[in-house]
C-alpha cells in the first residue's frame, strides 16, 4: 500500500471530486485498510442530503453509495413518498466499510465513536460542498455524526431539528434496520413510519 500524501488529507476539498480523491488516501482511522472508500453522489447543490452509516459490500465493491438490499428499500421508499432520488445526495457518516471476514463473506461492523469521529472531516466537506436545506441522519451512527451527539431515533423523528450550518436535520430509521425487523407487522409499521419521515424531509426541504 503506497504512503498517503498527507497534503491531501489536510487540504479543505472544494468538490465532491476532491472528496472522492481525498479519501482515497486518507489515514485518519485505521478502516482505510477496509478496502475502497466510498463518498457520497449526487446533484451539486441538492436540497436533501442523505447520511447513512458506512457502505456495504456491494458498495464498497462497485464504489457507490446505497445500491446494496439497504439501497433498494431506501429506492423503494423514497418513490413511494414521492423522493427523486436523483435530486438527493446521498453519502455515509464513515466511507469505508468496516467488517469481519467470514470465509468469502464479509460481515458488517458498526464503525466506533472515534471512527465517526475521525470521518466526520468527509462530512463536513460534503455539507460545506452541498449546502443542502436539510440533512436526513438514516440510524444511530448517522445521527451521532450529523448532529454531533446520539439523537434518539424514537424521540426526535418527524421533528425538523436546527443545525449550525443553516440546514435542518432531521432522524429517521436506517434502511437495514427494516430488513432485520424480525415481526411482520413490526416490520410494515417501521416502514410506514419510514416513508412518512421521507415525504416529511422533502416538504421541508422544497
Ligand atoms: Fe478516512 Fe473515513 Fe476511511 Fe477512516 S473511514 S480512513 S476517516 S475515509
Amino acid at each position: 500500500m503506497e504512503a498517503p500524501d498527507a497534503r491531501r488529507q489536510d487540504a479543505r476539498p472544494g468538490s465532491v471530486e476532491a472528496v472522492w480523491a481525498g479519501i482515497e488516501v486518507c489515514r485518519r482511522c485505521d478502516l482505510w485498510r477496509c478496502g475502497n472508500g466510498v463518498a457520497g453522489e449526487g446533484p451539486a447543490h441538492a436540497r436533501l442530503m442523505f447520511v447513512g452509516e458506512q457502505p456495504g459490500d456491494q458498495e464498497e465493491q462497485a464504489k457507490r453509495p446505497f445500491i446494496g438490499p439497504s439501497g433498494k428499500i431506501l429506492d423503494k421508499a423514497l418513490q413511494e413518498a414521492g423522493v427523486p432520488r436523483s435530486e438527493t445526495f446521498v453519502t455515509n457518516a464513515v466511507k469505508h466499510f468496516k467488517h469481519l471476514p467470514r470465509g468469502k463473506r464479509r460481515l458488517h461492523k458498526t464503525p466506533d465513536a472515534g471512527e465517526v469521529v475521525a470521518c466526520r472531516w468527509w462530512l463536513d466537506a460534503e455539507r460545506r460542498i452541498i449546502r443542502p436545506r436539510v440533512i436526513v441522519a438514516l440510524g444511530a451512527t448517522a445521527a451521532l455524526s450529523v448532529f454531533g451527539k446520539a439523537t434518539p431515533i424514537g424521540r426526535f423523528r418527524q421533528q425538523a431539528l436546527q443545525l449550525p450550518d443553516q440546514a435542518q436535520g432531521v432522524v429517521t430509521y436506517h434502511p437495514s434496520y427494516l430488513l432485520r425487523v424480525p415481526d411482520a407487522e413490526a416490520k410494515r409499521r417501521a416502514y410506514a413510519m419510514f416513508v412518512d419521515d421521507l415525504r416529511f424531509a422533502w416538504k421541508l426541504a422544497t
